[in-house]
């Protein structure tokens, strides 16, 4: 295999190192209880591979850049800056 994939970290930018516990985070959103309304949902997962190759996949390098990320991820949402399709 000639390519090799490189990863990096959505939120610090470093470099995937082979020793260390990635993650990745995907936004989704889910219809609400009565159907009228979409629901942001984050999903944090253990790091794969193919689910990593994903264009919907943000990379995370550790617990540290996956707090960073959800506070953001949480204040975007606050500030309607991000929001569900069908709102
Ligand atoms: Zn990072």
């Amino acid at each position: 295999m000639a390519w090799v994939e490189r990863f990096t970290c959505d939120v610090c930018g470093k470099l995937m190192g082979e020793s260390e516990n990635w993650w990745l985070a995907a936004q989704e959103c889910a219809p609400s209880r009565d159907g009228t309304l979409t629901q942001p949902v984050l999903k944090l997962m253990p790091w794969d591979d193919l689910i990593g190759h994903s264009a919907e996949s943000k990379h995370l390098c550790g617990a540290g850049c996956a707090h960073t990320f959800l506070d953001r991820w949480m204040a975007e949402f606050h500030a309607g800056v991000e929001s569900c399709p069908g709102n």
